[in-house]
């Protein structure tokens, strides 16, 4: 049988980062009371007429910018007219053949090997309002609400080319694109909030040939991990009808994320069925060439070269440059304590480390850690200073990261400084000794390895303070000499 080749294009869209929506003057805040931050222009009210927000068009070409596209000088609005109770216009202000940006690319690591993604286009489009159905579901609901608050943002449109050869390079691709967009401030990017959003399509193919195959498009992708347990099962949906002689029926299909299959939603609706036609209320979009070089100059540095920079700089392992430069935030958080405490070892264990551990089980961004980097660079300076031991200072940053108390406070508040002075160290040691003829004469007799659970015994009797090192060389003193 033959061996199919899957091929993979996304369409994503990804909510701007505006304080107002793309047309009028209403704030684009999330979580606000429904139907509170509408007016005439985003309801769509007769005698109104859009007014495009710059800021809109600037972050639209960063986000161009950073997918290294070309900045289309001359671009067009066009009405993508269909029906749906969100859409009070019963049209979309979008951009049909002639888009903001196009031909782009992102490169990704794969099994490291690079691959780079066709971008075939970003434009600039305005989101619809939500619906909130009353009942499990759009079918059982025995009605449906309306909050306009969302209708009206500012959104762009990612599309990728059908260069996407498996459901977890598609992962991987929404992965860097999101880091992407988060480093360009274009998007914060959540798809648990909707400022994230993608539609998969996917053919198969018999390996080497070069047409393509007959494609689906999933909807109500959720979560990365969604976007690639979909494509899985539909690479094995399609795999089974082709091999069967079957046709795959070009159509939409809905993700059941409770039941982990795809269906059928609805036949491909045509590009023609929605009549673009040029917004006759705005005129065509011209972009100055030197405002595009201006926002370039803005753009900050992007992730790779900012990983690269980090091996460079701080001499760190490709693997910890990626982690640590996987968000903007914790690749600034990062450098923040590095300009107290000069260590990169140090700086860059804890963080990749503890630090994570806890943002992690708090639920938070390194931007929101309540252990700022300073803090943090406390805390190391006290590890530094031989005043606690790294076990000790696991426990002190649980603490900060619980209280947002500094490291010294608590350290002094609980007594947890080490315990490096021998008079103290000598006075635990011969207590313990005493209580543990068996190991002392095992050393005595050369087997070092008793020595280990000794110290162990002193560990415990001072809660973790003691200086390890400096016991185990009053024990080796006291047994050996
Ligand atoms: P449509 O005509 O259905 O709108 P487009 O050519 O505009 O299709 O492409 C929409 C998305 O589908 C793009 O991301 C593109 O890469 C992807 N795509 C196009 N053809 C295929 C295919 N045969 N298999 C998988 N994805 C495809
Ligand atoms: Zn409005
Ligand atoms: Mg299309």
């Amino acid at each position: 049988m033959a061996d199919w080749e899957v091929v993979i294009g996304l369409e994503v869209h990804a909510e701007l980062l505006t304080k107002s929506k793309v047309f009028c003057g209403c704030s684009t805040e999330f979580g606000a009371e429904p139907n509170s931050q509408v007016c005439p222009i985003c309801m769509g009210l007769p005698g109104t007429l859009p007014l495009l927000n710059k800021r809109a068009v600037e972050l639209a070409v960063k986000a161009g910018l950073a997918l290294q596209c070309r900045i289309n000088q001359f671009s067009v609005f066009a009405r993508k007219q269909y029906f749906y109770p969100d859409l009070v216009k019963a049209y979309q202000i979008s951009q049909d053949d002639l888009p903001l940006c196009s031909d782009g690319y992102v490169e990704l690591l794969v099994d490291d090997t690079v691959r780079r993604i066709g971008i075939n286009r970003v434009h600039l489009e305005e989101e619809a309002g939500k619906s909130i159905h009353a009942g499990e579901d759009i079918m059982s609901a025995a009605y449906s609400l309306l909050d306009y608050n969302r209708a009206g943002i500012g959104l762009i449109e990612i599309v990728t080319e059908p260069d996407i050869r498996s459901p977890e390079e598609a992962r991987l691709f929404l992965e860097k694109l999101r880091q992407l967009l988060q480093y360009a401030e274009v998007s914060d990017c959540k798809m648990e909030e909707g400022s994230l959003r993608c539609d998969a399509n996917i053919s198969l193919r018999p390996k080497g040939s070069s047409a393509f195959g007959v494609k689906c498009e999933i909807k109500n992708l959720n979560s990365f991990r969604a976007v690639q347990r979909a494509l899985e099962f539909e690479v094995e949906r399609q795999k089974a009808l082709l091999e069967a002689g079957e046709a795959v029926v070009p159509e939409t299909r809905h993700w059941d994320e409770a039941q982990g299959m795809t269906f059928s939603m609805r036949s491909k609706a045509e590009a023609a069925d929605y009549r673009y036609f040029p917004d006759p209320n705005l005129y065509p979009l011209e972009v100055e060439p030197s405002w595009v070089e201006a926002i370039r100059a803005e753009l900050p540095e992007l992730p790779d070269a900012r990983r690269d920079r980090f091996m460079e700089e701080y001499g760190l392992s490709m693997y910890a440059a990626e982690v640590l430069t996987s968000s903007r935030d914790l690749a600034d958080y990062f450098e923040e304590c590095m300009e107290q405490i000069k260590d990169p070892k140090l700086v860059s264990n804890w963080v990749m480390g503890e630090v994570q551990r806890w943002l992690k089980a708090h639920g938070l961004e390194a931007a929101d850690s309540p252990v700022s980097p300073k803090d943090l660079a406390g805390l190391l300076q006290l590890i530094q200073a031989n005043a606690i031991s790294n076990l000790v200072a696991k426990d002190v940053l649980e603490e900060m990261f619980a209280t947002g108390k500094s490291a010294q406070t608590i350290v002094d508040d609980k007594g947890l400084r080490q315990i490096s002075d021998d008079d103290s160290l000598e006075a635990m040691i011969a207590e313990v000794l005493e209580a543990n003829p068996g190991p002392v004469a095992d050393v005595k007799a050369g087997k070092t390895k008793a020595i280990g659970f000794l110290v162990g015994q002193v560990m415990k009797a001072s809660k973790g303070k003691a200086n390890p090192q400096r016991v185990n060389e009053l024990i080796r003193q006291k047994l050996q000499d």
